[in-house]
C-alpha cells in the first residue's frame, strides 16, 4: 500500500528563515497539497548553543504571511505526533532509546575524547597529510572509545560521570547506495563518511539521529530538504539500516541550491543584489544584524511565492504567473532541477508588478490608504466614500507605472500636494511670450465648465484648441503637477477636479513670467 503523503519542514531556530528556507517549506507544502497529504512544522532545536530568541516566532509568522500553513506542528496546532519541538520530545527518552538500540546492535559506540584530544587527533592527521581529517574507522582506533577501551574501563567511565558522546560506527570501504527523487541513484563509499555523533554529552541528540527518529515516529513519507544535506545522507542511510528501518524510511529529495544572480556560488543572506533575502524584516538579537523583508519592501506574498516556486522548478510549459492553487495543481518533483537556480532580482520585481496589476483598484486603494496616511496627507482627501473613490481611481492611474505599492506615493504625490516648482526643462523649451495669455484663456474655459469628467474635459480641451489654437499637453501637465510625466492627462485632470486644476493653473500663471 502507498504511504499517505506526510512531509515536514524542519527548520532549526538558529536565525530568521531566509528565502531558501521558505522555498524548501513551499515545495513540501505544494507536494503535500497536491497529494491531499499532511504538511508538518517540526522545530529542530537540539543545538541549544545556536538557539536564537525570536527565530521560532519568526518562522511561524513568515509561513503565515506566505500562506504556507502547516496542518500540524509548532504554532499551527497539535496533531497525533505532538510535541513537535525536539527539545520537548527528548524528555520521553525517545532519542536515547534509539541510540541504545544502535549500541546494542554493535553499530554505535561511546566516545570519551575531550575536545583537546579531538584537536590533537586533527593535528596529527593534518601532519600526516590526510586530506579530510575525520573521526572514522581508521582514526577511531587511536582514540578513547568503547571500541578501544576494555568493557570494564567503559563501565567505570560511564559510572563515574565522565562525559561521553555516542557515535555511529561507520564501516570501512563499503558502498552506500541510495535513491533521491530529484537526483536518481547516488553511490558513496563509506570511507568518505565520518563516525557522526548521534547523542551529545548533554544528552541531546544531534540532528542526524533526531531527524531520523522523528521522521520514523511521525510517519514521514518524503524528506524534502536543501542540497546541503546531501553529503550527510549516506550516514542517514546507515542509521536507518542499522535500526532495521530501511524499508520504512522516507523517500529523499534534495532541492537544488539557490545561486547568486551571477551564478557564482550560493546566495547568501548578505547578498548585495538590492532585494531582501528574508520574507519579513528580521533582527538577530545575538549578532545585532537587521535584514529587510520582502513584505516590508512592498512585495506581496503571492508574487514572492510565485517567484520562489520557479527557482529550481518549472511547470513544463511557458506559464510564469501561477497563483498558489495553480502551483499546487502543477507541482511534481520530476520537474525540479538538479542544478542550482539563479536568483533573478529583476524578474522578482517583475513578478510583483504582475501581481500588482492583477489586484483590483479598490483593493490597492485599501492597501495604499495607510501609506498615504503615514505621509500625513489623509486630511487633504475628500471624506468618506468620496475619498475611497478618489484613491481607487488614483490607484488605477498610477499602478501601470509601479512595481510596488509603496512607489505609488512618489509616482503621484502631486495628486495630494500642489506643486511649488515647474519642470525647468519643459518650461525653458515650451514656455514663450504667448503662453501666459493662451493658458489664461484655457483656464477661463476650464473654470466655466459645467461638467467635469474624463470625457467632458477631453471635449473641452479640443474645443479650446479649435478656438485658441494648438495647446501643449505637456505644458498643461507641468502647470498642474509640476512634473513632465504621469498618467493620461485627461484622466489626471478629471480626478483632480475642476477647482483644484483651475487653482493650480492660476498659481502657475502667477509664477511663470
Ligand atoms: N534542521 C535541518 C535544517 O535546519 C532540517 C534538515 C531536514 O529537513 O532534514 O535545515
Amino acid at each position: 500500500m502507498e504511504k499517505r503523503v506526510r512531509v515536514r519542514f524542519a527548520p532549526s531556530p538558529t536565525g530568521g528563515l531566509h528565502m531558501g528556507g521558505v522555498r524548501t517549506a513551499l515545495f513540501n507544502y505544494l507536494f503535500a497539497k497536491k497529494h491531499g497529504g499532511d504538511f508538518i512544522l517540526r522545530i529542530e532545536d537540539t543545538d541549544q548553543t545556536r538557539y536564537v530568541k525570536g527565530a521560532e516566532d519568526y518562522i511561524i509568522a513568515a509561513l503565515k504571511w506566505c500562506g504556507i500553513e502547516p496542518n500540524e506542528g509548532v504554532g499551527f496546532g497539535d496533531g497525533p505526533y505532538k510535541p513537535y519541538r525536539q527539545s520537548e520530545r527528548k524528555a520521553s527518552g525517545l532519542y536515547k532509546n534509539y541510540a541504545d538500540k544502535l549500541i546494542a546492535g554493535g553499530h554505535a559506540y561511546y566516545a570519551f575524547d575531550t575536545s583537546e584530544e579531538l584537536d590533537e587527533m586533527r593535528k596529527r592527521l593534518e601532519a600526516a597529510k590526510v586530506a579530510a581529517p575525520q573521526y572514522n574507522s581508521v582514526s577511531r582506533q587511536n582514540m578513547r572509545n568503547s571500541l578501544t577501551l576494555s568493557e570494564d574501563e567503559v563501565k567505570k567511565l560511564i559510572e563515574s560521570g565522565t562525559p561521553y558522546v555516542i557515535r555511529l560506527k561507520v564501516p570501512r570501504n563499503e558502498e552506500i547506495r541510495f535513491h533521491d527523487i530529484i537526483r536518481g541513484w547516488v553511490v558513496v563509499n563509506s570511507t568518505q563518511v565520518d563516525d557522526k555523533v548521534l547523542l551529545k554529552s548533554d544528552g541531546m541528540p544531534t540532528y542526524h539521529l533526531a531527524h531520523i527518529v522523528d521522521d520514523i515516529e511521525m510517519k514521514i513519507s518524503h524528506a524534502v530538504r536543501g542540497e546541503e544535506w546531501l553529503p550527510s545522507a549516506p550516514a542517514h542511510i546507515l542509521i536507518y539500516r542499522y535500526l532495521g528501518l530501511e524499508s520504512d524510511m522516507p523517500l529523499l529529495a534534495h532541492l537544488p541550491l539557490i545561486l547568486k544572480p551571477d551564478g557564482n556560488g550560493k546566495l547568501s543572506k548578505r547578498d548585495k543584489s538590492g532585494l531582501p533575502m528574508f520574507p519579513l524584516d528580521w533582527h538577530d538579537e545575538r549578532t545585532g544584524e537587521s535584514y529587510v523583508g520582502y513584505r516590508e519592501s512592498g512585495f506581496t506574498a503571492d508574487a514572492f511565492i510565485n517567484m520562489l516556486a520557479l527557482l529550481g522548478w518549472n511547470p513544463g510549459d511557458t506559464r510564469e504567473i501561477m497563483p498558489m492553487s495553480e502551483l499546487i495543481e502543477s507541482f511534481s518533483f520530476e520537474r525540479v532541477n538538479k542544478s542550482g537556480a539563479k536568483f533573478d532580482p529583476e524578474k522578482t520585481k517583475w513578478f510583483n508588478q504582475q501581481y500588482l496589476r492583477k489586484r483590483s483598484d479598490a483593493e490597492l486603494a485599501e492597501s495604499f490608504a495607510p501609506i498615504l496616511e503615514s505621509k500625513g496627507h489623509k486630511a487633504g482627501l475628500p471624506a468618506g466614500e468620496a475619498g475611497k473613490v478618489f484613491l481607487t481611481e488614483f490607484c488605477r492611474l498610477i499602478k501601470e507605472k509601479a512595481h510596488f505599492i509603496n512607489e505609488f506615493y512618489d509616482l503621484g504625490s502631486y495628486f495630494f500636494v500642489a506643486p511649488n516648482s515647474y519642470d525647468e526643462k519643459v518650461i525653458s523649451k515650451k514656455w514663450n511670450e504667448n503662453s501666459k495669455a493662451l493658458y489664461t484663456k484655457l483656464n477661463e474655459k476650464f473654470s466655466a465648465a459645467s461638467e467635469w469628467s474624463i470625457d467632458s474635459v477631453t471635449k473641452l480641451f479640443h474645443e479650446a484648441e479649435t478656438e485658441l489654437g494648438k495647446l501643449d499637453m505637456q505644458l498643461v501637465r507641468v502647470l498642474v503637477t509640476g512634473v513632465s510625466g504621469g498618467p493620461q492627462l485627461m484622466d489626471m485632470l478629471a480626478l483632480l477636479g475642476k477647482t483644484e486644476v483651475t487653482n493650480r493653473i492660476s498659481a502657475a500663471l502667477t509664477v511663470l513670467k
